[in-house]
C-alpha cells in the first residue's frame, strides 16, 4: 500500500515551465505545473485536464492552488515557472550601502563603506537598538532577505565578513524567519585588515564551534569563510580548512579579486606566489573550497584549480563597478572548473538582480572574445540555478520530484516581455527581463512573495517595517561618517 499522503499540497500551473532538470536540462514545457507536498516537490510536468481531475480528487481540500482563487478550474498563470535562483556568493550586510563610496577600488571601498558601516553598527549598537526596536545587525540582515526574495533568490551562501562575524545568531534568526536556505561562511582574518577585527590564533575556529551551538536552526548552516587570502596567514587558514574537513562543510574565501592587492600579495605578502599557488601550497584547495572572484587568474592558477577541483563564483556586477577586471570565465569552464554566477553584496553590486548578473557575464565575454556564440542563455540560467546548487551541495536549482520546493514565477504581463513564445523563452529571461518580473516566490513549499508583494516573515516581521528601519539606519550612518575620522587599514599596499 502506498504511504498515506500528509500534505499540505501546493499546486502551481503556468503558461511555461522550465524545470532545468535531468535528463534534458533545456526542456521547455508549454502549460506546465509543479506540485509540492510540504517542503518537497512531488510532481512536475505538462498539465492536462486529466491531471487536474486526479489532483483534485486525490487531495481535495488539502490542495492549495496558486493563482486566481475565483477560477472555476485550476488556473493557468500567465508566467514562466522555473527554479528559484541560487546565489553562491553574497553579503547580507550591504544593502544599506547602495550608492555609497562609488567610483572607488576594492580596498578603498572597504575602508570607506563596508568597514565603517559594520563598525558603526557595532559601536552604536545600544542606541540604534533603542531607536529601531531591534539590534541594527538584525534589521540589516532582514533587509537582505527581503531583497533576495524580491529577485527570486531562495538559497545563498552569505560571506559573513569583517564585523559581521560577531553576529551569527542574528543572521540565522533573519534567515529562519524569512524561510530561505543559507550557508553562512563565517569570516575571519589575522593580518592586513582593520585592526579591531583581527583574530588571535584559535579565535576564528572557536567562532565556528560556537555557531554549531545555536539551536533550532532548520535552514541555516555554517562553514569557515576567511575574508581574503591576503588577510589570512597560513596559521589561520590551515586550522580553518581542517575544521571544514572534519565537519564536512564548504570553505569559502575571496581570492585574487583585483589587480593591486593581487600584485601586492605576490610581491610582498607571499613572495613569488599567486593567491591560488599559496592556497594550494598550504593544502586548502579541493572540491569543497569555493573561491569568490578569482579575477586575476593566470594559466598556472587555472591548472591548479582544475587539478584540485576548486569551485569559482563569478560576480560580474562587483567586478566591473569596482574596476577589478573580469576573470577568464571561458578558460575556466574549458578547463572543467565549475563556475557559478552571483551578485556579491549589494554594496558593490548595488543590487541583487541575479538575472542581470548573468547577462553582464555573457555580454563581457562575448565582447572580449569577439564571439557571439559564447555563454548562451540556457547555460547562463544553469549558472544561477543548477550549478550553484551543486557547488553549495543543496537540493535546489531544478524542478524535479524529491527536490526542495523552491520556485519562482516570472510575470509575462509585461511590455518588455512581449512577445514570449516557447522558442524565445529562456533567451527573454536573460536579454529582455529586468528582474522586476519575479512576481511570485516559493521556498520550501511556502509562498514568500505573491503577485509582486513580499509577505511577512514567519516571525511576523513586516517588510514595510524592515525597509523603514534600514532607511533610518542609513541616514544615521551618513550623519556619522561626515563627522568621524576616515578609516584606513584594509590592504597595507597603499
Ligand atoms: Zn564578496
Amino acid at each position: 500500500m502506498p504511504a498515506p499522503k500528509k500534505g499540505p499540497f501546493l499546486l502551481c500551473r503556468a503558461r511555461y515551465l522550465l524545470p532545468f532538470a535531468e535528463p534534458d536540462r533545456s526542456e521547455r514545457i508549454e502549460d506546465g505545473y509543479v506540485l509540492a507536498e510540504g517542503e518537497e516537490i512531488l510532481e512536475v510536468g505538462h498539465f492536462t485536464e486529466e491531471i487536474g481531475r486526479r489532483l483534485e480528487e486525490n487531495y481535495g481540500s488539502a490542495l492549495e492552488v496558486m493563482g486566481d482563487p475565483l477560477a472555476d478550474e485550476i488556473p493557468m498563470i500567465n508566467a514562466v515557472l522555473l527554479p528559484a535562483f541560487v546565489k553562491a556568493h553574497g553579503h547580507d550586510h550591504e544593502q544599506p550601502l547602495i550608492g555609497i563610496a562609488k567610483d572607488q577600488a576594492l580596498t578603498a571601498w572597504l575602508d570607506h563603506a563596508v568597514n565603517p558601516f559594520t563598525g558603526f553598527m557595532r559601536s552604536r549598537r545600544e542606541e540604534l537598538s533603542e531607536e529601531l526596536g531591534c539590534v541594527p545587525q538584525l534589521a540589516v540582515y532582514r533587509m537582505a532577505r527581503l531583497v533576495d526574495i524580491h529577485y527570486g533568490i531562495t538559497a545563498s551562501m552569505v560571506h559573513h565578513c569583517n564585523f559581521n562575524k560577531y553576529y551569527l545568531q542574528e543572521i540565522a534568526q533573519a534567515n529562519e524567519a524569512a524561510g530561505t536556505t543559507m550557508i553562512v561562511a563565517v569570516g575571519g582574518q589575522d593580518r592586513f585588515y582593520v585592526e579591531e577585527v583581527l583574530d588571535s590564533p584559535g579565535e576564528a575556529v572557536e567562532r565556528l564551534d560556537e555557531a554549531l551551538k545555536l539551536e533550532g536552526l532548520k535552514r541555516t548552516s555554517f562553514c569557515p569563510g576567511p575574508d581574503q587570502l591576503f588577510s589570512n596567514s597560513r596559521e589561520q587558514l590551515i586550522p580553518l580548512k581542517r575544521w571544514a574537513r572534519e565537519h564536512g562543510t564548504l570553505f569559502h574565501v575571496h581570492s585574487a579579486e583585483e589587480p593591486n592587492t593581487t600584485r601586492w600579495f605576490s610581491e610582498e605578502i607571499e613572495p613569488g606566489m599567486t593567491p591560488v599557488e599559496y592556497a594550494d601550497a598550504i593544502g586548502i584547495l579541493d572540491e569543497k573550497t569555493v573561491l569568490a572572484h578569482q579575477v586575476n587568474c593566470g594559466p598556472a592558477d587555472l591548472e591548479i584549480l582544475a587539478r584540485t577541483g576548486t569551485r569559482v563564483v563569478h560576480n560580474p556586477l562587483a567586478n566591473t563597478i569596482l574596476g577589478s577586471g573580469m576573470p577568464p570565465v571561458i578558460e575556466m569552464m574549458a578547463a572543467g572548473i565549475p563556475v557559478a554566477i552571483s551578485t556579491d553584496g549589494s554594496g558593490s553590486a548595488d543590487n541583487q538582480n541575479i538575472l542581470n548578473a548573468a547577462r553582464l557575464a555573457a555580454e563581457y565575454q562575448k565582447a572580449l572574445h569577439q564571439d557571439a556564440t559564447l555563454m548562451p542563455a540556457q547555460q547562463l540560467m544553469e549558472m544561477i540555478t543548477v550549478v550553484p546548487s551543486a557547488i553549495l551541495g543543496l537540493n535546489q536549482g531544478e524542478l524535479a520530484p524529491g527536490r526542495q520546493a523552491d520556485w519562482v514565477l516570472v510575470d509575462l504581463n509585461r511590455p518588455n516581455l512581449i512577445p514570449t513564445r516557447v522558442d524565445n523563452l529562456v533567451e527573454n529571461l536573460i536579454w529582455a527581463a529586468d528582474g522586476s518580473e519575479i512576481s511570485t516566490v516559493v521556498a520550501s513549499g511556502r509562498i514568500l512573495k505573491e503577485n509582486g508583494k513580499i509577505l511577512p516573515f514567519a516571525d511576523g516581521t513586516r517588510p514595510d517595517e524592515v525597509m523603514r528601519d534600514v532607511q533610518r539606519l542609513s541616514e544615521r550612518f551618513i550623519a556619522h561618517i561626515r563627522t568621524s575620522e576616515e578609516l584606513s587599514g584594509t590592504g597595507a599596499h597603499r
